[in-house]
């Protein structure tokens, strides 16, 4: 059975578990993908081309843009990145650092110190599950991780990462 009428998994991420939304990727890659083709015709020229880009009088100096744009392009990229990494990770062998590195990114969406609560944790995962004990566990906990809605672009990092 085909993922969609004419590809058998996301182009991104490359996921059947998620349906097909347009243009043969999934529910979680397409509006990444849309935003980056919008953003990459993005010129302050023309501004019927500035989709989405604000509207603030103070963004609006080559400057402002160059760098807006150049954030937007990196984040909705590395977006798709994570998205994709993820999803490979579900195809392979789950370690215990694995786990650790997972349980602490759960625990950190609780709002609790998940690097200090988990940390050297892995050692006890290999000792503790086998290799299917440890994919079962990782999948539940992934389960976690990827319904959490993504924030969007983060325009703090976006203006004063280096
Ligand atoms: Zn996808």
């Amino acid at each position: 059975m085909n993922w969609s009428k004419k590809y058998t998994q996301c182009r991104n991420c490359g996921t059947q578990r998620f349906p097909h939304k347009l243009f043969g990727y999934c529910t979680r890659c397409f509006h990444s993908v849309k935003r980056l083709e919008e953003v990459k015709l993005w010129n302050l020229d023309q501004p019927n081309t500035l989709k989405g880009y604000p509207r603030d009088i103070n963004f609006h100096n080559p400057q402002t843009f160059e760098r807006v744009k150049k954030g937007h392009l990196k984040q909705y990229k590395e977006r798709l990145e994570n998205i994709r990494y993820s999803e490979e990770k579900l195809q392979r062998s789950i370690s215990g650092h694995d786990l650790e590195y997972k349980i602490r990114e759960v625990a950190i969406l609780s709002g609790v110190d998940g690097a200090k609560l988990f940390f050297g944790t892995a050692d006890s995962f290999n000792r503790h599950f086998d290799a299917e004990q440890r994919e079962v566990l990782y999948e539940k906990l992934n389960r976690i991780t990827e319904s959490v809605k993504w924030k969007g672009i983060d325009w703090n990092k976006l203006f004063f990462d280096k």
